[in-house]
């Protein structure tokens, strides 16, 4: 991961990759929620929101999921990413989760996001090759 501290030295800021919510595009459905394991993204009176972006590693591992295209990364100065924190915070499970194709769920797969047909889904690992090659 790319980063550039700016300001004086010992700046607490630095220029990185983060999360951008679209909050007129966001309809609540709290699909990102679940997928971001470092707990960054909760609901807030019906839309998504980064409670901290020190929680944000900018990987956009949420953006596949949305259904609505509110997600997206931007390069601009905030906080360094702080990975201790992260991994610290609950995690969060989503029974609903499950390949689209052969149904296994997280705790069954390796589960990706992908967008197929015009919707958000997940799909496996082992269901993944079969879309590629037909
Ligand atoms: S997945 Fe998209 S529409 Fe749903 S809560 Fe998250 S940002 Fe909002």
């Amino acid at each position: 991961m790319e980063l550039n501290v700016v300001g004086k030295p010992g700046s607490t800021k630095v220029v990185r990759n983060v999360i951008k919510i679209d909050e007129k595009k966001c309809n609540g459905c709290g699909k990102c929620v679940s997928p971001c394991a470092e707990g960054a993204i909760r609901i807030i009176n019906g839309k998504a929101k980064v409670v901290s972006e020190e929680l944000c590693d900018g990987m956009g591992f949420c953006i596949g999921v949305c259904p609505t295209g509110a997600l997206t990364v931007e390069k601009r100065e905030t906080v360094p990413f702080n990975e201790e924190k992260a991994m610290s915070q609950p995690k969060i499970t989503d029974s609903t989760i499950a390949c689209y194709k052969c149904k296994k769920g997280e705790y069954d797969a390796y589960l990706l996001p992908m967008r197929h047909q015009g919707e958000s889904v997940w799909v496996c690992t082992r269901c993944l090759p079969a879309l590629i090659h037909g």
